[in-house]
């Protein structure tokens, strides 16, 4: 899904749910979908301040909180990491992680769904959710080690 038309969905929600759109809350939202590296409140926090240096990491916090529970942003929680976001929509997807950089990129493989399908005819599980995870080195570290 193109940026843009992600950005736009967004919105429309927010606005569906009377949430007031804020400057710094429309900007946020805009890094959000743009963004391709999954990043954190903190990520994002930083970004905001180049445009809105007066914003608030509660501000990125707070709109994160209402988008998460319109279910427009993805969660994945880390024990020793910040959590980062997801904002490419409803369609599950594998992430790759560096363990290095701490970098995630969405893995271009088949969707998850089918692979969701499969386990639940196999196991008999009705499933609600699914994580996908491949840890390693990415390019970029593997060539400075
Ligand atoms: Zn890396
Ligand atoms: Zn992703």
């Amino acid at each position: 899904m193109s940026t843009d038309i992600r950005f736009e969905a967004i919105v429309q929600e927010l606005k569906a749910h009377g949430h007031r759109l804020t400057p710094q809350r429309m900007a946020i939202v805009k890094l959000l979908a743009s963004a391709t590296d999954h990043p954190s409140a903190a990520h994002l926090y930083e970004r905001i301040r180049q445009q809105f240096p007066t914003t608030s990491l509660a501000t990125v916090y707070k709109t994160l909180n209402i988008l998460k529970d319109l279910e427009l942003v993805h969660e994945m929680g880390f024990s020793e990491d910040d959590n980062r976001y997801d904002a490419a929509g409803s369609l599950a997807h594998a992430h790759l992680i560096c363990t290095q950089c701490r970098k995630i990129v969405d893995a271009e493989v088949e969707p998850v769904s089918h692979l969701a399908e499969s386990i639940a005819k196999r196991s008999g599980y009705r499933l609600v959710s699914q994580r996908v995870e491949f840890y390693g080195l990415c390019p970029e570290c593997q060539s400075v080690a």
